[in-house]
Parts: C-alpha cells; sequence; structure tokens
C-alpha cells in the first residue's frame, strides 16, 4: 500500500508536469491550424479518392498461370473440414492456382501433373498406396509435399514418417500454448506469441537431424512448422494446427517454404482509425477519469488523450483516420436533426486533418444500419433498429451533409459501421444510394453479430477493408492475430475509441498511462518488425487493398531468371518475395526489393512486368 501510495505521488506529479506539456503542444498545434487556415491551405487527405472502381471494372484476387498446385482434403474430416475453409482463402490471397480433390469422394490425379501437393487432411490411410506413390514423385521427380495439418499416428503414417523428417512420434497430441518463429523465417520472429484457450493440436515428435525446424513452442519441445529436403524435392510440414483465420500467417508461411522461390502478393499498409472522433463528448462511467486525473470527461480528451495521441502519431508517423458521429441519439424513425454545436468537430478534426490525418463516416448516431432484429440481437448491445430503409437512408443523407458543412474542404469516402454491425439491407443501401462511400472498413475477425470482411473489392466495387485489432488491452489473440496479419497480408490496422476509457471491458480500470503505454508498445513492436511498411489513412488503406486484390499473378522461371506478369495492375503493388533455394538476385527490372527479414523480401512491382535476374556463376 506504502509503496502504492509512493508510486501514485510521483506519478501526480510527473502527470502535472505532462500537462503542462500537453496544453502547450495542443495549444501551439491549434495555433498552427489558425496561421494555415488564415493562409488558405485546404487539406489533402484522400490520396486514392479518385481512383477507386466503377462495378464493371471489378476483378478480385485472380488467379493467373497454369495449375500447379493440389489440395488434398477430407470431407468425413472434422479437422480437414475446418481447415480447408480458411486454406482456401490463403491460396486465394496467395494467388496460388490449385485443384481440389475430396479424398474420400474422388480418385487422386496423376501427381506429375503439379509442381506441389499439400495434405490438408488427418488420417493418412484415406488415401492408401498413393501415400507411398506420393513420397516416391518427391523423391525422384523434384515434387513439393506440404502436410498442412498434424496427422493421426497409424501403421502407414509410421511407415513414411522418416522421410516427412520425423524421427519418433507419441501417442498423444501436445497442447500448443505457444508459437515461436525462429529468426528470419517471419516478421515479428523472436517474440514468443501465447494462445488463448489452447487445447491438444499438435503431433508429440522428435525430428531427423537434416529437418530444418522454421517455429516451435517457446520450449521448443514440440516443432511446429519444419522442412526437409526429400530427395529431388521438399516436403514442409505444419503441425501448428490451429487454422482459425486469426492464424492464416502461420500457415500461409509454412506454405511459402514450398516453392524455390515462393511470391506473394501484399497490401503493404499500416492504417489506425479513431471510432467516434469526433463526435459529441461520450457519456459514459467517468470513475477511472476521476480517479486519476480529477477532471471532467471533455477536459481529458483536451488535456490528456488526445495530447497523447498526437504525440504518439508523432513519434510513429501515425496518419489518423477519425470517423464521425454526429449524435448519440437513439432515434431510428428517419427523423433528423442537424448538430449545430460544431466546437469540438472543429477543434478536433481540423487537428487531425492537419496532421495528415483523414476524416470517414460513422454514423447518424451509433445505432448500426439494421432493420430487421431476427437476425441481431441489437438489444444486447444497447442498440434498436431502424424503422424502415427509408429511415436509415435519410440517417445517412444528413451524416454526408453534416460532414460536408462542418468539413467542406476534404473528402470523405471511408465508412466504418457502428459496433461493426451492418445488414445486408444497410450494406445495399450503401452501395446504391450512398455514391460518397467507396470503402467500408468494419472487421476481419468473425463474431457473432459483426460484419466480418476479407481484403477485397466487393462485386459492387466497394472495397472491403476490415480493421484487424482494436483497443489498448492488447490480449494474447490480439497479438498473435497482428503478428499472423503481418506476414500473410503485411498489414496492420487497428482501431480504438476515445470510451474505451469509459467502459471497463475496454479496460478503463486500468487508467489511461497503462493503456497508453499498451497503444505505445505495440506500435514499437510494429515499428521494429515492420519498419518500412506504409503508413497510410483509410482511403490510402482501400486504394492499397484495391491494388491489392485487383491483381493476378504470373510467375515463370529458368535457373537464370524469374518473370512476373501482372494482370489488372492498378498502381503500386507488392508482393513479398521468400527465397528457399539460397538463390541471390543480382538485378531487377520493372521494380525494387528491400529485404525483411531473413529469406524474405518485399518486391515493389512498378508496373505490370517484373523480372528478377539471379546470380549465376
Ligand atoms: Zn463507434
Amino acid at each position: 500500500m506504502k509503496n502504492r501510495n509512493r508510486f501514485r505521488g510521483k506519478l501526480n506529479i510527473k502527470l502535472r508536469y505532462l500537462t503542462l506539456i500537453r496544453i502547450l503542444v495542443a495549444f501551439m498545434a491549434f495555433a498552427l491550424i489558425l496561421v494555415l487556415q488564415q493562409a488558405g491551405i485546404s487539406y489533402n487527405s484522400s490520396k486514392f479518392s479518385d481512383n477507386y472502381l466503377g462495378a464493371s471494372e471489378v476483378v478480385n484476387k485472380q488467379t493467373a498461370g497454369t495449375t500447379k498446385c493440389l489440395l488434398l482434403y477430407d470431407s468425413q474430416d472434422l479437422v480437414s473440414n475446418d481447415a480447408i475453409v480458411q486454406y482456401r482463402m490463403i491460396l486465394k490471397d496467395m494467388r496460388v492456382a490449385y485443384d481440389e480433390v475430396d479424398v474420400s469422394k474422388a480418385q487422386l490425379p496423376a501427381f506429375t501433373s503439379y509442381k506441389n501437393v499439400v495434405i490438408a487432411f488427418t488420417d493418412i490411410n484415406k488415401i492408401g498406396i498413393n501415400a507411398i506413390n506420393l513420397l516416391d514423385w518427391v523423391e525422384n521427380s523434384g515434387g513439393h509435399l506440404l502436410v498442412w495439418l498434424p496427422m493421426s499416428k497409424s501403421t502407414v503414417f509410421q511407415a513414411m514418417f522418416n522421410k516427412l523428417g520425423i524421427d519418433d512420434m507419441g501417442d498423444t497430441y501436445a497442447t500448443i500454448s505457444s508459437f515461436k518463429a525462429v529468426d528470419g523465417f517471419m516478421l515479428g520472429s523472436g517474440t514468443t506469441y501465447k494462445i488463448d484457450d489452447a487445447y491438444e493440436v499438435a503431433m508429440t515428435v522428435s525430428l531427423t537431424d537434416d529437418s530444418r525446424v522454421m517455429a516451435s513452442t517457446e520450449d521448443g519441445r514440440v516443432p511446429l512448422i519444419w522442412y526437409r529436403t526429400c530427395g529431388k524435392g521438399r516436403v514442409v510440414v505444419d503441425n501448428f494446427g490451429y487454422t482459425g483465420k486469426a492464424y492464416r500467417g502461420i500457415n500461409a508461411s509454412a506454405y511459402s517454404l514450398l516453392d524455390d522461390i515462393s511470391i506473394y502478393p501484399v497490401i503493404n499498409a499500416s492504417a489506425f482509425y479513431l471510432d467516434d472522433f469526433p463526435s459529441p463528448v461520450p457519456s459514459g462511467d467517468a470513475t477511472y477519469i476521476n480517479r486519476d486525473y480529477n477532471v471532467s470527461v471533455a477536459e481529458f480528451y483536451s488535456k490528456y488523450w488526445w495530447p497523447d495521441l498526437i504525440n504518439l502519431a508523432d513519434k510513429y508517423k501515425i496518419k489518423f483516420t477519425g470517423l464521425i458521429i454526429e449524435n448519440y441519439g437513439d432515434d431510428t424513425d428517419g427523423e433528423v436533426y442537424r448538430n449545430n454545436s460544431l466546437g469540438d468537430y472543429h477543434f478536433y478534426g481540423d487537428m487531425l486533418l492537419h496532421m495528415g490525418g483523414e476524416l470517414g463516416y460513422h454514423g447518424y448516431n451509433h445505432q448500426p444500419l439494421v432493420t430487421d432484429e431476427r437476425h441481431y440481437d441489437l438489444d444486447d448491445l444497447g442498440y434498436s433498429v431502424w424503422d424502415s430503409e427509408d429511415a436509415m437512408y435519410k440517417a445517412l443523407k444528413e451524416l454526408t451533409e453534416f460532414s460536408a458543412q462542418a468539413f467542406p474542404a476534404t473528402d470523405l469516402s471511408v465508412y466504418v459501421p457502428p459496433s461493426n454491425v451492418l445488414s445486408p439491407a444497410g450494406r445495399q443501401l450503401i452501395s446504391k444510394k450512398i455514391s460518397n462511400i467507396k470503402a467500408i472498413s468494419s472487421t476481419y475477425l468473425p463474431g457473432s453479430v459483426a460484419y466480418d470482411q476479407e481484403f477485397e473489392v466487393a462485386s459492387d466495387g466497394i472495397i472491403e477493408a476490415p480493421r484487424v485489432v482494436s483497443g489498448a488491452i492488447f490480449d494474447d489473440y490480439q497479438k498473435i492475430t497482428a503478428f499472423s496479419e503481418l506476414n500473410m497480408h503485411y498489414v496492420n490496422s487497428h482501431f480504438m475509441h476515445p470510451d474505451d476509457l469509459l467502459d471497463e471491458d475496454r479496460g478503463a480500470a486500468l487508467g489511461w498511462p497503462t493503456l497508453y503505454k499498451n497503444i505505445d508498445n505495440y506500435c514499437a513492436w510494429l515499428q521494429k518488425n515492420a519498419p518500412s511498411i506504409r503508413q497510410t489513412t483509410g482511403s490510402g488503406m482501400a486504394g492499397a487493398v484495391k491494388n491489392y486484390a485487383s491483381m493476378g499473378l504470373d510467375i515463370s522461371e529458368t535457373d537464370e531468371w524469374l518473370h512476373i506478369s501482372v494482370s489488372n495492375y492498378m498502381g503500386p503493388a507488392y508482393v513479398f518475395v521468400r527465397i528457399n533455394n539460397g538463390a541471390i538476385i543480382k538485378d531487377i527490372y520493372g521494380g525494387k526489393i528491400e529485404k525483411l527479414t531473413g529469406n524474405l523480401y518485399l518486391l515493389e512491382l512498378n508496373g505490370s512486368e517484373v523480372s528478377l535476374i539471379k546470380k549465376t556463376d
């Protein structure tokens, strides 16, 4: 207790000192805005707004070139059924053209037609003698085999597992509560990522000496990803076992060990969203603001929270995207009223714009665009449904007009659904009637009522640019999700709310200094592991997603060169290049390469034809 009081005493002195600095910073920023406004300088934010796609131009994640991968799954295997949903998406995002065969229903085609074969089921007996043929193909024909799920122990598997790099195998599965990649394998390697709700999921194995382990549990006892040269070919085993959306980047990284040089498109963008900002001062439980600062909620935001975010933006070159709420009422009948108290909107919004940030749409009020409550338990969230589609339309229209009135010199194009809830009717309304909205940023991870998205362009031309992590608590699940997406899409997308500080579930009791420290730690982790990732706004992210999702890749290769042909090249585009065979790139035409870590590179494609010339002796 005594220690705590002493700590609090020190904290108070420090806080008082910081307060002065913060007020000064906020004052100077505001003074600068006034100067700039008088000088007639207008905002310049939505960099991609004139470059969105019309519905007729949409081409999404097209795989080009010849089919080179055979994906084997088993519709009678529960683990396989879960995994295949994610694995299809991983292959689509990596632009791998593949044939899919259900081993419970169909005969296997000849392996010789493929470069890569993927086993995404758990009982090898399902393919009988073909298991032996498969290994022959790897050894003698130079095939690449990925075992993408932990296998069950059986006589057949025991007879072949040496060739997969397994020396011995236990009878039970191991509980996997952590993941650690070796240095140089993935972005963010070297850190241990803990796993929430761990269960028995991985084979208990010891490996042969010629296996190369790329990831294991923290204590190193259970190898999770390894590869081995097998005759003329290569085998990769992904023993991680978890296949949810939050782990795609881990499973994709295992796939990227298969080819001699593995290439897949990435987004290369980092964005931070501030939901409900600007908005009227949120109401809620101010207990912890009183405890730590003894000021009103409004004062807390202007004197502490916002100056801290200005510092954060400055330190990490963040371009915040603020999402406007016009009022916190609960009217859902379509009768709308203009909010004429613009003081806070200008104070915060103008500063945000002048920091290189951007504004987007969040809501006329915070009631999600839902008219049919059967599908959404909005009551649980404390919301009501709208009377009709027309009522939703009137509210959205009011929001766009209010935003244009408050911020006449900037374009808004990104919509964030309140509470990440958006019904099909609301989604259609946006597409048909609110032409200002070019991109929707809801959430990447699925939730019971969430509008969850992939990074893609929808068939109506609207860009789906989901947010991946949120808030300021950063639990284990958030950390491993952020790590996974850095490696899957080379993306960071984070959102938080000013009223996190008013909600115990979102960490209010921890207090703002702790929450701010958490955010700072997250930004530091990101900066350390992706120092050159593009810092952008919501519309910048949308533009990056558009370029990424539109492109198709066709890769041809000889001993001397590797050529990438991009279909639907839309502008700056990026791919990860993982060099597994030790090749050295001597020259590049049409692009620029940067080493990220170990054998992983980022290649910027300057046009639709790019050639890498390999060093030959
Ligand atoms: Zn919100």
